[in-house]
């Protein structure tokens, strides 16, 4: 055996009513004015927090969105520094953190985290951020929030179609990280974990929303499915990436409906990857488990049902083969294009 490991610093808190610690854990950072983030629908949160933090506050800005334009970025960077806040809150799905991490890169703030869907961006040190239509991504150590708090009734709201995406989004991230060239022992505990506990409480939350005990167990996956984006990404993510960015796809749709199928594109490339996933997911074998899983979930099944143009696939297949991510099997053109033609039909999987 033989691997590095690379554990990333953060201080999480997990558990129903942790955001009570909110003011503390500011306190701890020597956070004396905080610049809170969240999206329009969560303003309501974001004072919520404001008034947890009492003295601590600084604003609450609620102009967060989808796949943090730079310019949404410069804005809420000078209502910041006018707030001369020393400390950021990001209260919301992946769209707010993406803006709080796009901050402390530019500020070197410290950051605490209140995650409310499975996104799982609060504990990687990844930002994608778009500019001119473009969204580039880098890493640095700078926008890891400091500290994370899973507070499970926080998710309770999550309608039931985008917790199920959602939750697909994060098992996408544990199924690359078992097939990463950088994989390792303890990454592959936490993939397998991750993936079992999201497989087991997603089907209970599609039926009941309110299901505590589901979403803690699903809030618990999301957590551990965060935590494998340290490793390599590979297919599944620039393909999503790329579905994303050409055609302004929603990003926890297109995740889940291409995840069956990059798990039967990579199926005998991977073995051990899919014989954990298959465990995990307590399927015959990983390609039919994960298309029972999605079966079980309110999912939109094609691209085709997202939006995509027929006239899109050639150019996606063209794009997904350009500066491919690292991949169990090789990126084949013709094979690749096969693969997003089933998905844009909504086709069963096919090796
Ligand atoms: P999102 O943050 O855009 O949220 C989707 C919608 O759900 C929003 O309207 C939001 O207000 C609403 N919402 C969120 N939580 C809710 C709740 N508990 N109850 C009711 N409504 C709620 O969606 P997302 O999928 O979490 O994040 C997607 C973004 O995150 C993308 O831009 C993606 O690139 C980014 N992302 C980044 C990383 C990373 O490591 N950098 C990882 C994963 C995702």
């Amino acid at each position: 055996m033989r691997f590095d490991y690379v554990a990333l610093p953060s201080r999480v808190l997990f558990g129903a009513g942790r955001l009570a610690n909110i003011a503390d854990e500011v306190r701890k950072l020597g956070g004396t004015r905080a610049f809170v983030v969240t999206t329009p629908g969560h303003r309501a949160l974001g004072e919520r927090i404001a008034s947890l933090l009492e003295d601590a506050a600084a604003i609450v800005h609620p102009h967060a969105v989808m796949h943090t334009p730079v310019e949404v970025t410069e804005r809420a960077l000078a209502a910041l520094e006018t707030a001369r806040a020393d400390c950021i809150v990001a209260a919301g799905g992946g769209s707010t953190i993406g803006l709080a991490k796009a901050l402390a890169l530019r500020t070197d703030l410290p950051q605490v985290a209140v995650p409310t869907t499975y996104a799982g961006s609060e504990v990687t040190t990844m930002v994608g951020e778009t500019s001119g239509g473009v969204k580039r991504t880098q890493r640095s150590p700078k926008v890891l929030p400091e500290v994370v708090i899973y507070d499970v009734e926080l998710t309770l709201s999550l309608p039931a179609a985008l917790s199920a995406t959602s939750g697909m989004n994060a098992i996408a991230h544990a199924v690359e990280s078992l097939y990463a060239p950088d994989t390792n022992p303890i990454a592959e505990l936490m993939a397998e974990e991750a993936i079992g506990a999201l497989a087991r409480s997603l089907p209970r939350i599609a039926t009941d929303p309110h299901d505590d005990d589901a979403r803690t167990h699903a809030q618990y996956g999301a957590w551990l499915c965060g935590t494998c984006m340290a490793m390599t990404m590979g297919l599944h993510h620039k393909i999503c990436h790329v579905l994303g960015g050409a055609f302004d796809l929603p990003h926890a749709q297109t995740h889940a409906v291409m995840l069956p199928h990059v798990i039967a594109y990579n199926f005998a490339a991977a073995p051990e990857a899919m014989r954990r996933i298959a465990r995990a997911l307590h399927g015959p074998d990983a390609v039919s488990g994960i298309a029972a899983l999605a079966a079980s979930l309110p999912i939109a099944r094609s691209l085709e049902a997202l939006g995509m143009p027929a006239s899109g696939i050639e150019r996606a297949g063209e794009l997904a083969t350009r500066d491919a991510y690292p991949n169990p099997r090789p990126i084949e053109r013709a094979a690749i294009a096969a693969m997003l033609e089933r998905a844009w039909h909504g086709l069963p999987a096919a090796e």
